[in-house]
């Protein structure tokens, strides 16, 4: 007989999901209201508000759709787009591959530009692209690319496309509430992110947001949006403001009780200092990680503060590594992704694991690990060099 199911406590340093403080815990746990109850209405639109202050927009198309981050590229797409349309999708990284996925199963052409893993989008590259497509009528890329922990410029990105009158299709999963996301500053037009990286809320959630000028591409659709699910203009009948709330699906109640507690602690400690937290905890890691003789994967002016890349030494047993942190010390990290695995490790520091304690929790078990395996590094100063990065 099976019986109730009982996790240890981990400490989540990997891609995410990141750890979720009790109060956002405590959140999930109150009394299940329905979906159309007033006083769940209420908390709706405080949500939205929430939203709003995280992405920096005053969209009024903002909500949390009720699946998780990839449902939430989805609906960017099956949205924007319509069959023979042309897209500029960049790809640096696993999941510029997944727009791909996303713009040919809507009928329409990819027009890939390509950098390598590691390296952020080029603008050259995309300014190119525009020039051989100017029929192209959207760009789409990777703010945060978590599987190789590259930042790119998102402001100029949008830019370009609306230089060039094409939308842009933004993916902040990684990015929303970690780094620096003006969504209205940018000028970005179809944005979406998820709850379980940056945010530290239980995954299974994705903030989207459109600009009017999304809405308005949306509105003037000939073809119905082929997901009936991710159909915005189905989901404003129950997320709209000023309409009267009508039955589309049964909200995620209890989860978006988690995803408000989450933006309530974001907001009582300000987007700015959020981000500031994480620039500290991550120059703390990389001053103990590059102390032990470790280096990063990525040119310091393109890493993410919140997912960080560590090459893994000559000899080394990558698995071995990483079982003996979590098994030994409760401690996840990631592995490498597609042409990375095997070559680095994805230390995350997002949201609530963006703690001074888990960086000195995380190089104290990684030194004691590695000293085990035999591997080249130095003993004994990590610690102190990431003590004085926090201390300064
Ligand atoms: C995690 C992630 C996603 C997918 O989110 P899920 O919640 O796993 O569906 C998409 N894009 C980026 C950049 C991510 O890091």
């Amino acid at each position: 007989m099976t019986g109730s199911f009982y996790p240890p406590q981990r400490t989540l340093m990997g891609p995410g999901p990141s750890d979720v403080p009790a109060r956002v815990l405590g959140a999930l746990a109150r009394p299940t209201l329905g979906h159309l109850d007033p006083l769940f209405v209420g908390l709706m639109d405080e949500i939205k508000a929430l939203l709003q202050y995280a992405f920096k927009t005053r969209n009024e198309l903002t909500l949390p759709v009720s699946a998780p981050g990839s449902a939430g590229m989805e609906a960017c797409f099956v949205n924007l787009l319509a069959p023979g349309d042309t897209v500029i999708v960049c790809a640096n990284g696993v999941f510029g591959g997944r727009m791909k996925e996303n713009v040919e199963r809507c009928g329409a052409t990819a027009v890939m530009v390509e950098d390598a893993w590691g390296q952020p989008v080029s603008l050259d590259k995309v300014q190119a692209a525009f020039a051989d497509h100017p029929e192209a009528s959207v760009l789409a890329f990777v703010h945060a690319e978590t599987s190789t922990g590259v930042r790119s410029d998102a402001a100029a990105l949008c830019a370009l496309a609306r230089e060039h009158g094409a939308l842009s299709i933004v993916d902040t999963v990684t990015s929303l509430g970690g780094i620096e996301l003006d969504v209205d500053g940018w000028g970005a037009d179809a944005v979406y992110s998820g709850t379980q990286k940056c945010l530290s809320c239980v995954p299974g959630i994705s903030p989207v947001t459109f600009s009017p000028r999304a809405v308005e591409r949306i509105n003037a659709r000939e073809h119905k949006v082929q997901s009936w699910f991710l159909d915005m203009q189905l989901v404003m009948g129950y997320w709209g403001g000023n309409t009267k709330r009508a039955y589309h699906h049964t909200a995620p109640v209890n989860a978006l009780y988690a995803l408000h507690e989450s933006l309530v602690m974001l907001r009582e400690e300000g987007l700015e200092t959020a981000w500031a937290r994480h620039a500290r905890n991550h120059a703390a890691l990389v001053a103990g990680l590059e102390a032990m003789g470790l280096s990063m994967a990525v040119a310091a002016e393109h890493r993410l503060p919140q997912l960080n890349a560590v090459n893994i030494p000559e000899g080394v047993d990558d698995a071995a590594v990483r079982s003996a942190l979590l098994n030994e010390f409760d401690l996840e990290i990631g592995a490498g992704l597609g042409a990375l695995a095997g070559k680095t490790w994805r230390i995350g520091l997002m949201g609530h694991s963006s703690r001074e304690r888990n960086v000195i929790t995380l190089l104290a078990a990684l030194e004691s690990v590695l000293g085990r395996q035999g591997a080249p590094i130095t003993h004994g100063d990590a610690l102190p060099a990431a003590q004085a990065v926090l201390a300064g």
